[in-house]
């Protein structure tokens, strides 16, 4: 149990939750604490080298069956989430991607070929894995698309580009989503395929342990088994993004407790007035109202991932988590940042590199304000977007 944890909330896992989570908790401890301020400041992580470690311990696709997978449950995912992000939103974005995007794309909508050629590779983070949605002109309304995949006798012809994609430098292999005559289709794009060509986007200011990149995709031809056979229409790349996001509302406590963690123990020791600044009253009220937030934010991510284990999540429900949780983890950052004064600007602390990434965990995988349209639906019945 956490200091955070002031309802036990612990007690409402099991034992293999509790396990698989100490377990995460202890790589995390070894491989990423030690050195993620240096990633983040050169703006280079070792990516492969933790894929594959990642890939050891049966994080990668964690939550699928079969191929190689963990086969976990939903909230044992949702815990391994939490504590790779309470090392860095980078490091749980390679996760995410890789497994709930990438992977859970093949896994859910490929053939029984492209599952066997890419899933246990994957898996195991001998290949790596990106999904490419998001384009330099159509972010939030992903239906307006501009790459185009157009039949050529048997094979297929992608022509266009992907903006902001995460793992595109260091990936073998991108699940790419463009529109067709039919609508909107899926394909297993190799990296090394003629025509394609990916950029790495530099100078983040966020999320900077995670590498991004652009993809440009000319006349790229690709043999008809690269089409994902399973996936018609926009619902198939959305499904993919419910299943990430779910992932994003546990990750987003992970980044909100390591703040909380480490405000508590400077808050303990740094005296000003002559006393602790954690003895005084607007300290508490501050560290209080957080600590309330992060328990609220943890009841809902579980009685989520209980939900998906049930087999009864539905997007909608999963906006609400992803909406609360990394606004709520954004405020957290932000207040604890203030409690340690000007240290809380400096990298000998992680709290401001947390506050940074959740600056795109709020963007990517859906903004909050495309959440609150998707909530204002379901409450409504209009769609003021669509
Ligand atoms: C570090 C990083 C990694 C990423 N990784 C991936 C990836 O792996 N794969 C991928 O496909 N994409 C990825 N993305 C892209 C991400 O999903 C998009 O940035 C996101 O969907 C928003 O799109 P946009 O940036 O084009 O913003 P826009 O869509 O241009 O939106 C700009 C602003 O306008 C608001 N807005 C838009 N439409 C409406 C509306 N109807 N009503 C009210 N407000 C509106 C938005 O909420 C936002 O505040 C990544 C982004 C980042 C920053």
């Amino acid at each position: 149990m956490t200091p955070v944890d002031l309802l036990d909330l612990d007690s409402l896992l099991d034992d293999e939750e509790r396990q698989i989570r100490s377990v995460v908790r202890r790589l995390v401890d070894d491989r990423v604490r030690p050195h993620v301020a240096d990633w983040y400041e050169r703006g280079q992580v070792p990516a492969r080298e933790l894929a594959r470690e990642f890939g050891r311990l049966g994080l990668l696709g964690m939550h699928l069956t079969g191929y190689g997978c963990a086969g976990s449950t939903a909230v044992a995912y949702g815990l391994a989430c939490l504590e790779l992000e309470a090392g860095d939103s980078g490091v749980r974005s390679l996760v995410s991607v890789q497994g709930s995007l990438a992977m859970y794309a093949i896994w859910r909508y490929g053939s029984e070929e492209q599952k066997q050629r890419w899933l246990p590779a994957m898996a195991t983070g001998e290949a790596i894995g990106c999904f490419g949605l998001t384009e330099p002109d159509h972010g939030s309304d992903p239906a307006s698309m501009a790459t185009r995949a157009r039949r050529d006798g048997d094979d297929w012809l992608l022509h266009g580009g992907k903006m902001w994609i995460t793992n595109a430098p260091v990936a073998d292999v991108a699940v790419i989503w463009a529109r067709a005559e039919e609508g909107v289709r899926g394909f297993a794009v190799p990296l090394d395929s003629p025509g394609v060509s990916v950029r790495e986007i530099r100078r983040k200011m966020s999320l900077r342990a995670s590498v991004t990149g652009e993809i440009a995709l000319d006349d790229v031809r690709l043999p008809a088994d690269a089409l994902l056979p399973g996936a018609a229409g926009l619902k198939a790349p959305l499904s993919c993004l419910t299943e990430a996001r779910h992932g994003i509302v546990w990750g987003a406590l992970g980044s909100a407790r390591d703040c909380l963690e480490t405000t508590l123990a400077y808050a303990g020791t740094r005296t000003q007035f002559g006393r602790p600044l954690a003895g005084f009253q607007l300290t508490q009220a501050k560290l209080a109202d957080m600590a309330v937030e992060w328990q609220k934010g943890f009841l809902l991510a579980l009685h989520l991932g209980r939900l998906a284990d049930a087999g009864r999540l539905r997007p909608e429900q999963v906006s609400v988590g992803k909406l609360n949780n990394v606004r709520e983890a954004l405020a957290i950052a932000r207040q604890c940042r203030t409690i340690l004064g000007a240290n809380g600007v400096s990298g000998e602390y992680p709290i401001m590199r947390h506050a940074n990434n959740l600056e795109s965990v709020l963007t990517y995988e859906g903004t909050s304000e495309i959440h609150q349209l998707v909530i204002g639906q379901r409450l409504t019945g209009l769609s003021a977007f669509a």
